[in-house]
């Protein structure tokens, strides 16, 4: 792992203010005890409406809630102006976001986003000093269809196209095969692993091999406590996207935990 771990949870459009609170402080409180050991970057992203209140959590004592990044779940790719219902990088910078996740196959099928939207979302998070967390995945019918591999590469492509090598490195990237999305499904961790080794040889080809090397590329799909340990003792799989299992901090700080301790383990062993 000479990558650090990213363990990230998308709470979609879930949760209410006091139940975001809740959930997040549940987290915040497990991480703050661990000072002498190397915790994986713990981002969780909230609906828009809850920022200001898991933000709020974060910073009220300064130890353990710092440890806690926060992404947007979608941006717009301009800085203000008139487009109703959108939200800019720089109101997610100003509200406590760190990161912001784009291209989510959710996104892509239900609000019609296309490469190009997300190419342009990812230079203007970048151009803002967040992090772009790019999604990328393929449908039952593309892999059946054996188009998986090709599919994802023009994903990744599109969605890199025109960032610099420098910005390409401090980006993340997760790969959520859509079958794998809220079905209990989850990938095959070699299948998943052989994938995300694919994606980082087109980033790679796109941006060179210090880019490659050091851009985080984490698998999303029905992650769950019983499937992480599996998938984060890959050589490619740098951390998890996890929907359903980060709506309760139990789940999501036992996930948090297993990575940890592979984490320490990893060192030990070097
Ligand atoms: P899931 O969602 O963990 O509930 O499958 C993952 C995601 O869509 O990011």
């Amino acid at each position: 792992m000479s990558r650090k771990p990213i363990i990230a949870g998308n709470w979609k459009m879930n949760l209410l203010r006091s139940e975001a609170k809740e959930v997040f402080e549940g987290v915040k409180n497990f991480v703050k005890d661990y000072t002498a050991v190397e915790l994986p970057t713990v981002v969780i992203a909230p609906v828009f409406t809850s920022i200001s209140a898991v933000e709020a959590v974060r910073c009220d004592c300064g130890c353990g809630g710092n440890k806690i990044s926060i992404a947007g779940q979608n941006c717009h790719w301009e800085k203000s102006g008139a487009y109703t219902g959108e939200i800019s990088v720089d109101m997610l910078k100003d509200a406590g976001c760190d990161y912001v996740i784009i291209g989510h196959s959710e996104r892509r099928q239900y609000f019609s986003e296309t490469d190009e939207m997300i190419n342009k979302k990812a230079k203007a998070i970048l151009a803002g000093g967040l992090i772009p967390i790019i999604c990328c995945g393929e449908t039952l019918e593309q892999r059946e269809s054996g188009v998986t591999d090709s599919w994802i590469a023009g994903q990744i492509k599109a969605a890199l196209d025109g960032i610099s090598a420098e910005d390409v490195a401090k980006s993340v990237i997760a790969y959520e095969p859509i079958w794998a999305i809220g079905t209990g499904k989850t990938c095959d961790a070699d299948e998943a692993n052989r994938v995300i080794a694919m994606i980082r040889s087109v980033v790679k080809e796109v941006a060179g091999a210090s880019a490659a090397n050091s851009i985080r590329i984490l698998y999303g799909g029905s992650v769950k406590p019983s499937t992480i340990e599996e998938q984060m003792s890959k050589s490619d799989i740098d951390g998890a996207l996890i929907g359903g299992a980060s709506l309760k901090a139990e789940s999501l700080n036992e996930i948090i935990e297993k990575t940890m301790k592979l984490m320490s383990k990893q060192t030990a062993n070097v």
